[in-house]
């Protein structure tokens, strides 16, 4: 290169650094994905959620299916991974990996979930855009308070149940208050009571209503916040699963069929997932691997192609999978609660169908999507972020028709 040139060049990327850069960061929308836990698809319809009903009418409504199996932790990693749970790592709320501890990986237990290996078999959205120079934050998404790939969003929190919707909701907004150009560009926000109330009081509760609509205010207070600090967003909203109802009258006793003592298990419930003891695998087998009236076991290897499950070694060796609304327990099993909903059931099922609502600039209004898959939540996501993707399950064709001019840059 001839100098005059090279001084050329040198003070066009000065000028893309000093000018240039910051207006593309103000002019850029933000991106908002948020999260309800156990808002099912058409809990939108009661007529209790304005905010959200607003959105998707001046947006796109879509009913989404979780992936397989259909619990917290796994689809909030999908969602963000654009990876089935077998390919992201976290393939159960509970886990167990000879591998990485003794301890059995729990939602809870701090001390074992925040060990980064469980998460490092994928690449949340959040770290891709750190390292693309594009500043993250969360407002608690499962994971997003660990260190992966030894990177955290600019902005995070440890997860405390005990946090507020609002407080939340104003946290998240206290952030975007900086500079604009290190104002965040994308934020999430995640709420958990309407999953409280699914599983204590019901999918049909009054209670379960009056979560949403507390939700709904909350959210819409975020919007409100927004408008405030003239600031323009692409939202869109999410679930993990959503929600059957279950009773005392539909259970499946394990220890009618096979003694306690045969086998370990990591969750019982919406599924059971277990190991044989050592030295009982023939007895587990035969009790387990045989047709049952109200389930269907598995050794992880004949787990059917349309779950994309059971290749990760974190799966146990047997899968047993009830009917939706019926639980797989014991005798023995006495919870100081006793639940009236719950998930984790086949992922094809209607009743665990996550809402999905999206409004923004890059939007098309009054837009209703076929049902589609979660893992096409993160291909969205970056495009939107303008981001390179990691290799995912997900497709942007899925969601292609809900964008302006199709989702092409211009
Ligand atoms: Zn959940």
């Amino acid at each position: 290169m001839t100098s005059p040139l090279r001084a050329f060049a040198a003070l066009l990327a000065l000028w893309l650094a000093l000018v240039a850069a910051p207006a593309l960061a103000a002019d850029a929308p933000l991106t908002v994905l948020i999260s309800i836990d156990g808002f099912r698809a058409d809990y939108l319809d009661r007529g209790v959620t304005p905010t959200l009903s607003a959105l998707a009418a001046g947006g796109v409504r879509g009913d989404m299916r979780p992936s397989f199996p259909s619990k917290t932790f796994p689809n909030h990693y999908t969602l963000v991974t654009g990876l089935r749970p077998d390919k992201n790592g976290i393939v159960d709320n509970n886990m167990y990996d000879p591998a990485i501890t003794d301890k059995e990986f729990t939602m809870s237990r701090r001390e074992v979930n925040q060990d980064p290996r469980w998460w490092e078999e994928a690449e949340p959205i959040w770290v891709t855009a750190e390292e693309a120079g594009v500043r993250t934050a969360t407002m608690f998404w499962p994971g997003s308070d660990i260190p992966i790939h030894g990177v955290l969003p600019s902005h995070w929190q440890l997860f405390d149940q005990k946090v507020s919707a609002q407080t939340r909701v104003d946290t998240a907004l206290s952030w975007l208050d900086g500079p604009v150009a290190e104002r965040p560009r994308f934020l999430t926000l995640y709420f958990d009571d309407v999953d409280t109330a699914g599983h204590h009081e019901g999918p049909d509760s009054p209670e379960l209503n009056a979560a949403a609509a507390k939700v709904d205010a909350a959210i819409g207070r975020f919007l409100d916040g927004l408008k405030a600090r003239g600031i323009t967003a692409n939202i869109i909203v999410v679930a993990d699963h959503g929600m059957a109802p279950v009773s005392q009258d539909r259970r499946i006793f394990v220890d009618d069929l096979l003694d306690m003592k045969a086998f370990r298990y990591t969750t019982a419930g919406a599924f059971l997932a277990l190991n044989p003891a050592p030295g009982h695998e023939a007895e587990v087998d035969k009790a387990l691997l045989k047709p049952h009236e109200h389930m269907q076991c598995w050794k992880k290897a004949d787990i059917p192609a349309r779950y994309h499950y059971g290749k990760n070694p974190r799966v146990p060796a047997i899968f047993c999978l009830p009917q939706t609304g019926w639980e797989i327990t014991s005798h023995d099993y006495h919870p100081r609660t006793v639940d009236v909903g719950d998930h984790g059931f086949d992922n094809f099922a209607p009743e665990m169908r996550a809402i999905f609502v999206a409004n923004g600039p890059a939007f098309r209004k009054g837009v209703r999507l076929p049902t589609f898959d979660n893992v096409d939540v993160y291909p969205l996501v970056a495009k939107l972020l303008g981001v390179m993707p990691k290799p995912n399950d997900g497709n942007l064709a899925d969601t292609r028709p809900a964008l302006t001019h199709g989702g092409r840059s211009d």
